[in-house]
């Protein structure tokens, strides 16, 4: 089944795609996949994606209490 996933701010379809999460020094740590608008490039993960992410995040100990609102300021920065 293909998952649809829509914008919340123009209502058009997101096309899958990869994200790079940034630590504090800018550098690369994860590269994951999201949802990613076309044409206001908001991006969104899917709960299956979230949880990929943070599985990823958590085996580098990255991943812990507090860095849940850091998180989530970066996704709405991008
Ligand atoms: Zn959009």
């Amino acid at each position: 089944m293909k998952i649809v996933v829509k914008c919340p701010h123009c209502d058009v379809e997101m096309k899958a795609g990869k994200d790079a999460y940034f630590d504090d020094n800018n550098d690369i740590i994860v590269i994951h996949d999201v949802f990613r608008c076309p044409s206001c490039g908001e991006i969104m993960l899917s709960s299956e994606q979230m949880k990929r992410f943070v599985g990823k995040l958590s085996a580098l100990g990255l991943w812990g209490e507090g860095k849940r609102v850091e998180l989530v300021d970066k996704r709405r920065a991008l």
